[in-house]
């Protein structure tokens, strides 16, 4: 029998590996200068089941009720179906919830049962379906404008020269607030590049939170980073790294990848 197949030594793999990923985001928010609480951590746990998912969150709560001081991990999912398979089997845990694959207009009311936040807005016309459903709750949905840095077809997100008027466009929907700004970095052990994706993101907020457009003024996120360049992430300034890898171990090695959203950047 693998290790990995016993449960219990799953648990206690999953726990090691995310004391270690704190760790490593905690120096790289000091190597940047930044308090490490400005990092938040959110757990991608795409293919992964519910049995890890929840052993994770017990590890991150057992963590904090030993003084740990960090925020609670957020969950992220990519495809609908997963989360709507995991999500209520983990509500007894009351975990935060963001989609962060793209999100098709068939499956929004699906998705927003369950998910308190949308990172990969990348189009006027998701975002209009998000505030026609949303607009009568009391509290408004979160939405990050996902940006394809890169450039890379296979990537979702919008154009960066697109991203700032889509985001103002966004901002001023009724029910929605916009937390921030969400992309996928360049693939390739070419450090240099991913960091300039990771800083023209950081241009892009700067430069709509700057605007005073109606809507933009708690728009400070930057969701970018993943197991493979978290380091390079924090150091432009990333407020959420998102996490499957350097946690959850390898995924299988057919499915669950969504189009440029999977493999860690080296
Ligand atoms: C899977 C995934 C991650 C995490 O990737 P790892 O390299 O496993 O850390 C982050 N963001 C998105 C959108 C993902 O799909």
């Amino acid at each position: 029998m693998e290790p990995q197949d016993d449960p219990q030594e799953r648990a206690r793999h999953v726990a090691a590996r995310l004391a270690a990923l704190r760790d490593r985001v905690a120096r790289a928010a000091t190597a940047a200068g930044r308090p490490v609480d400005d990092v938040r951590v959110l757990l991608a746990s795409k293919t992964m089941d519910a049995v890890t998912v929840r052993a994770a969150l017990a590890a991150d709560a057992a963590a904090r009720a030993a003084g740990s001081g960090t925020a609670p991990v957020l969950l992220g999912e990519n495809r609908v179906q997963e989360l709507v398979a995991k999500a209520p089997v983990l509500a007894d845990a009351a975990p935060v919830w963001h989609v962060i694959g793209p999100l098709q207009s068939n499956k929004v009311n699906a998705a927003l049962r369950w998910a308190a936040a949308v990172q990969s807005v990348a189009d006027d016309d998701l975002a209009l379906r998000l505030s026609a459903r949303v607009r009568e709750r009391d509290v408004p949905l979160d939405v990050w404008v996902q940006v394809n840095v890169s450039g890379e077809p296979t990537k979702h997100g919008a154009r960066p020269q697109d991203a700032r008027d889509l985001a103002a466009r966004v901002a001023a929907l009724p029910g929605l607030r916009l937390a921030g700004f969400m992309t996928v970095g360049a693939r390739g052990p070419d450090e240099d590049r991913v960091r300039a994706g990771y800083a023209l993101l950081r241009a892009v907020r700067d430069d709509v939170v700057a605007s005073g457009a109606p809507g933009t003024g708690d728009a400070r996120g930057l969701s970018m980073g993943m197991s493979g360049d978290l380091e390079l992430a924090v150091a432009e300034g990333a407020s959420v790294v998102r996490i499957g890898t350097a946690v959850f171990g390898s995924r299988p090695a057919t499915g669950g990848e969504p189009p440029g959203g999977g493999t860690p950047a080296r």
